[in-house]
């Protein structure tokens, strides 16, 4: 049992009544399909409705993360960035350099090894190991 929208009074009415029990609107069968085809499409919209909404919100998210990794080319690490980065430099100094927070890929006893995102191609990217707060290893990938 669903419920369709009374014509006359606009109540919600059983779809099996054959009279609106709240004004007596009579509905012969012709305006009952009508009625219902018209509830059924306010629930498609409503539906595609939903889902735009979904993708917008995934859409939203993924524009806040920056997408896969290494694919922007702009805002990553450079060749000349890279070379910047010296050994007992802080991870700060080096955040002052690049402009990001590396990802701790690997961190105990002291050795703290971050992953930058590099410009250049897809799977660019540079390794700063600090131990102790201190560079002491750097590498990289297609750094450009
Ligand atoms: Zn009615």
């Amino acid at each position: 049992m669903s419920l369709i929208t009374c014509p006359e009074c606009k109540k919600g009415v059983s779809d099996t009544a054959s009279v609106c029990p709240k004004c007596g609107f009579q509905f012969t069968t012709e305006k009952m399909g009508e009625l219902k085809a018209k509830s059924k499409k306010g629930k498609t919209l409503k539906i595609i409705i939903g889902i735009l909404v979904l993708f917008f919100i995934i859409g939203y998210f993924a524009s806040k993360t920056g997408g896969p990794s290494g694919s922007s080319g702009s805002g990553g690490m450079t060749m000349a960035m890279f070379e910047q980065i010296q050994n007992g430099m802080t991870e700060d100094q080096v955040f002052a350099i690049v402009g990001q927070k590396g990802t701790a890929s690997s961190e105990g006893s002291g050795v703290k090894i971050l992953t930058y995102e590099g410009s250049g191609d897809i799977g660019a990217n540079a390794l700063v190991t600090f131990q102790g707060g201190k560079v002491v290893n750097k590498a990289q990938a297609n750094l450009k």
